[in-house]
């Protein structure tokens, strides 16, 4: 008998001192389990004498009831203080200030290459693209590069190591210019034809306020029967018109390219003082804003057209630069700092 009472006081003790329902089912499992304290005295009742064996059968059973009965109550109010607590925790009081999200805006680069291809889209140019991990064939021999050419000092090249193409048994590099597009969109398209090829440009040098070792530049070709360098000086002085809001004048600077003969640096006049010469144009109202010129013979034989059948204009400048010019941004490496506070005024 005073065993019961004992096992009785030590179990209640142990149902009421759990703190959890994880705890409260380990106290279930010690005494009411398949090997619990109180199944073992159910199962030794058969060594009992037989007189005292109803007897403390019933005792057991009813001792299981009283234990059983208190876990449930017990942990109905564990479950019911959870709830209770998650509830609490959950809790939102709708009077609060919400919480402010910032909102994302396009980076100045993106804005102004959309731009871009708006405007030459309106003249009939089409985007066309070419990989940034070229080879050396369109990126230097195809353009009238050859590998012995000093022109090719013109650009410091990230090589890629131990690379080489196999259908083409040449090196691979990042490209330095935009112009491969040319070749790859002349050989699997047949004139007549006007395109523009933005895209991201690599070159291994040191940086500074007006160089970054990525930047990007924009490509144009346009090839005909008779297309001529007046052409490009009307696309091109519309183009500056419509993007800077203004009319503005172009002039043509003889200049050495290899793939263009002959060729020309291209100037605009100065967006800041409108050509009456300023600080920012050292005060010959013109600034420097693309190379161009004619698309060189040896360019159209190595793209597969005859040069004798086709002419046009070739033409590429920084879209970075034009992006300062335009937002007077006065360093290059602003726009690759993702600095925050630069980017959200755009
Ligand atoms: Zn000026």
């Amino acid at each position: 008998m005073s065993n019961f009472d004992e096992l009785k006081r030590e179990a209640l003790l142990a149902i009421q001192g759990a703190e959890s329902v994880v705890r409260l089912r380990d106290v279930e499992v010690k005494y009411l389990g398949r090997s619990g304290r109180l199944t073992e005295v159910l199962r030794g009742l058969k060594d009992v004498p037989e007189n005292e064996r109803k007897e403390k059968g019933k005792e057991a059973n009813a001792l299981r009831e009283v234990l059983e009965r208190e876990i449930a109550k017990c942990q109905s109010q564990l479950q019911d203080a959870d709830h209770e607590r998650k509830l609490a925790a959950e809790k939102i009081d709708i009077t609060r200030p919400g919480k402010k999200h910032h909102k994302g805006s396009l980076h100045p680069l993106t804005v102004i290459r959309r731009d871009i291809e708006q405007i030459f889209g309106t003249m009939g140019f089409t985007v066309a693209e070419g990989p940034e991990v070229e080879t050396e064939f369109y990126n230097f021999d195809a353009l009238n590069i050859p590998a012995d050419h000093p022109a090719r000092d013109m650009w410091d090249t990230f090589w890629i190591k131990g690379k080489k193409l196999k259908t083409e048994g040449k090196k691979l590099l990042l490209r330095t210019h935009t112009s491969p597009v040319q070749v790859r969109y002349m050989q699997t398209h047949t004139p007549p034809f006007r395109i523009i090829a933005p895209g991201r440009v690599f070159r291994y040098e040191a940086t500074d306020a007006s160089h970054e070792i990525q930047f990007y530049q924009l490509e144009g070709l346009m090839v005909g029967r008779d297309i001529s360098l007046a052409h490009f000086k009307q696309v091109m002085q519309t183009f500056l018109g419509t993007l800077f809001g203004k009319d503005m004048n172009v002039r043509l600077r003889p200049s050495y390219f290899p793939f263009v003969e002959p060729g020309a640096e291209v100037d605009m006049s100065c967006v800041q003082c409108g050509g009456r010469g300023c600080s920012v144009c050292k005060q010959t109202g013109w600034v420097e804003i693309a190379g161009a010129g004619m698309v060189h013979p040896h360019v159209f034989a190595s793209a597969g057209l005859n040069p004798k059948d086709w002419q046009g204009f070739a033409f590429g400048f920084g879209i970075d630069r034009v992006a300062m010019m335009k937002y007077k941004i006065p360093d290059i490496r602003m726009f690759y700092q993702n600095d925050v506070r630069f980017l959200k005024q755009f």
